[in-house]
């Protein structure tokens, strides 16, 4: 039964009702000990938030073009061209990474195309498609470390596929593709001539080497990005998407009818990404990274190698019920963490953000090992 008889059947498709319960029994904590959060922990950089200031004195607050800002397109299609040098390689710059993905989804997927998703996924992908009519076909990659198994890709592949999403560093494992798997999803793809959309929103966040991006392989790769992660700036909504260029002029035509354009005087802001070194928080965020991971280890639980982003899915301690009862319990001593069944259609795992202080870390990674020896 639909809440309100006005609702269209696709709001069917989605709820929000497993990370609500999380944030309301968060609610009732005096001090917990928060661990859920999908955005950096430090600030967004001083230069960026006095350009802001600077670009609405200016009066710049006006409509962009749909494409973005000049001053920041040309820019953001400047360093693309200069990577990847692909023929006819076209950038928009979008309302975030999230506007970038619905765009996508709308300009790609007829109803009924089969769209791969790797499990786990982050959150809006299987409702994305959904939303369009797609059909997620969902590949599990427990068994894999949460790497790419090109036999299930291949094995997957009907006349019916028309898109793969891949993301990596990926939300919310943390697991960083090897360069072997990328290569071979990105020919996959191109031999089938099925369109790849490579999430790469974590791709400053690499601790171990460079992200194998599978533009490398497939120039007609499709790249979205945006600033939210890197800088810290997961309000200003500005991200990209870029790829052949009959498909991006689309994609800026539905953006005319949807977003308009990216918030326009943090677009100016935003080009002061370009002179701002953020090394010093990725080598912190590398080391927290080895820190929690160690600690669970440590206290026995099973997580599996995580390169990127700033996320780590250790399984459940056994003989302790699904991920969900797990998670409870980790509320019940103030800890709050991610039920996997968020992000997949297992519930044997959780989600745990390392984008926190090192002594709230601690803090968790306590309550962790007491509840491992239950
Ligand atoms: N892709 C992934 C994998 C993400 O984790 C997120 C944010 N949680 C997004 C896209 C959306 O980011 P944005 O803030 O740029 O919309």
């Amino acid at each position: 039964m639909p809440a309100h008889p006005w609702l269209a059947d696709r709001t069917d498709r989605f709820d929000s009702s497993g990370i609500r319960k999380v944030f309301d029994l968060a609610a009732k904590l005096k001090d917990p000990i928060n661990l859920s959060i999908g955005q950096p922990d430090f600030p967004a950089p001083p230069a960026l938030k006095e350009a802001a200031c600077k670009a609405i004195h200016d009066d710049l607050n006006g409509y962009s073009p749909t494409q973005g800002a000049a001053a920041l397109r040309d820019r953001l299609q400047a360093r693309v061209d200069e990577e990847w040098g692909h023929e006819g390689r076209k950038l928009l710059v979008t309302s975030g990474t999230s506007g970038a993905l619905n765009l996508a989804m709308w300009a790609l997927v007829n109803p009924g195309d089969e769209v791969i998703v790797f499990d786990p996924y982050f959150v809006m992908y299987p409702t994305l498609c959904e939303m369009v009519g797609g059909v997620p076909v969902v590949i599990d990659t427990y068994e894999d470390d949460f790497q790419i198994n090109l036999a299930k890709v291949e094995a997957a592949i009907t006349p019916k596929t028309k898109l793969i999403l891949f993301n990596s560093p990926a939300n919310p494992t943390g697991v960083v593709a090897s360069a072997e798997s990328t290569r071979g999803l990105a020919e996959l793809a191109k031999k089938h001539n099925i369109a790849l959309l490579s999430d790469e929103i974590y791709r400053e966040f690499c601790y171990d080497g460079a992200l194998p991006s599978p533009a490398r392989w497939n120039d007609q790769t499709i790249v979205v990005d945006g600033f939210s992660k890197s800088y810290g700036v997961t309000g200003w909504r500005i991200g990209w998407i870029h790829g052949p260029s009959a498909l991006i002029d689309k994609m800026a035509a539905l953006q005319q009818y949807t977003f308009v354009c990216a918030p326009h005087p943090l677009q100016h802001a935003a080009i002061e990404a370009f002179h701002t070194d953020m090394s010093a928080q990725v080598d912190a965020y590398r080391e927290r990274r080895d820190h929690v991971v160690a600690g669970l280890r440590d206290a026995g639980y099973e997580v599996a190698p995580t390169g990127g982003a700033f996320y780590v899915f250790p399984k459940a301690p056994a003989g302790q019920g699904s991920a969900s009862e797990f998670v409870a319990r980790a509320i019940e001593h103030e800890l709050l963490v991610i039920p996997g069944g968020i992000f997949s259609r297992r519930d044997t795992h959780f989600r745990i953000s390392y984008a926190a202080p090192m002594a709230t870390l601690d803090r968790g990674l306590e309550v962790l090992r007491r509840l491992a020896k239950r």
